[in-house]
């Protein structure tokens, strides 16, 4: 057991309050990874806010990267002092989805009010997404981290571990885009940011960014974007399909907004699919035609975590950051320290910011 500095969610959407909990040793097959800068990621928002359930008090936070402090048995791979990305991604690796190379979407449910944390008087703690990073301490399990370089950024490297992922996955993994193919990205955001990087990397000839904010398809095409749409247009679609000259291959839906979820069809072409990437509140519904999709070949696919497999995905990223083909530093809108994480979620919730970076001082 060991004393934690974390920020607890005590009841849904009130602030998160600075203390000290417990955190266990790591047991079989699991590691600590003292941390060295956690992301805020719009999903840590939404169980914050309750829109995804789950039980309280928790420790939510699940975009990191730090060190490695502690290792339980049958640990392969890893050691005192790598340098790692920490993700929420916890694979059994003997399901069906394991077996055919989808651990993002592993079967084995894993139940974070067994977890590693409990209250300092000993109550079970909910760790928020498998990881609980809002802390300066987690204990996950070795198929949730990456080695990264030991001379990397930690507040760079934390953006691999969901952001930029779910991002640059959904486009290159999820949707498969291939060279000369049209793509509409939804929402310029942390993970929108990250899809057109993707699909740029991918070779898509058009890439359009749509959103409510005209500054953010601005700085879209820093990222790779050719185009830009504003989403307040009247049917904002019709603008799409006169720069591409017919429908997208592929449209990312990078916002959790059901009613973008209704209209996301209208910009692909025959042939075209959604790719449904940001995640709406667990009571919205989305609607859409099956005649239409089915009589010209369109489809609907849903993505969770860029469909990554992280040891074989992060490191190629961590390569192209390091030549200069995949741009992380610029994706930080700013650095907090974990006493102002709420003020750091509130300019999150903003809709202006790119990713908040809570950076840890051992001191
Ligand atoms: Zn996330
Ligand atoms: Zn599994």
């Amino acid at each position: 057991m060991s004393k934690v500095k974390a920020a607890v969610c005590h009841e849904f959407g009130a602030p998160l309050v600075i203390e000290d909990i417990e955190l266990r040793a790591p047991e079989m097959g699991e590691v600590e990874v003292t941390l060295d800068a956690v992301a805020i990621c719009h999903s840590d928002i939404s169980y914050w806010e309750g829109g995804f359930g789950g039980a309280l008090p928790a420790v939510y936070g699940h975009e990191a990267a730090g060190r490695v402090t502690g290792v339980g048995a049958a640990v392969q791979g890893f050691e005192l002092g790598d340098s790692v990305a920490v993700t929420l991604i916890r694979a059994c690796g003997h399901c069906n989805s394991c077996g055919s190379g989808k651990p993002t979407i592993c079967e084995t449910r894993y139940d974070g009010t067994k977890g590693p944390l409990t209250t300092a008087e000993g109550d079970p703690m909910f760790q928020g997404l498998a990881t609980g990073a809002f802390a300066e301490k987690v204990v996950v399990d070795q198929s949730q981290i990456v080695k990264i370089p030991v001379d990397m950024g930690k507040d760079v490297a934390s953006l691999l571990s969901c952001g930029v992922i779910t991002g640059v996955g959904a486009a290159v993994n999820a949707a498969g885009i291939r060279p000369g193919q049209d793509v509409v990205v939804i929402g310029a955001g942390g993970v929108g940011l990250n899809a057109i990087q993707g699909a740029r990397i991918a070779g898509a000839r058009r890439i359009v960014a749509v959103d409510m904010n005209a500054d953010k398809l601005e700085a879209a095409k820093e990222f790779g974007a050719t185009d830009g749409v504003l989403a307040s247009e009247a049917k904002p679609w019709n603008a799409v399909k006169k720069l591409l000259g017919r429908g997208a291959d592929a449209v990312l839906v990078t916002v959790g907004i059901a009613p973008v979820y209704d209209v996301a069809p209208r910009y692909i072409g025959n042939g075209g699919k959604v790719i449904m990437v940001g995640m709406p509140h667990f009571d919205k519904t989305a609607t859409y035609s099956p005649l239409i999709m089915a009589d010209i070949g369109q489809g609907i696919i849903g993505s969770k975590m860029g469909d990554v497999v992280i040891k074989r995905d992060i490191p190629w990223m961590v390569d192209l950051y390091q030549q200069g083909r995949l741009k992380l530093d610029e994706l930080i809108s700013g650095r907090w320290s974990l006493d102002q994480i709420n003020e750091a979620i509130a300019d999150t919730k903003t809709g202006a910011a790119r990713r908040n970076v809570i950076v840890f001082d051992h001191g």
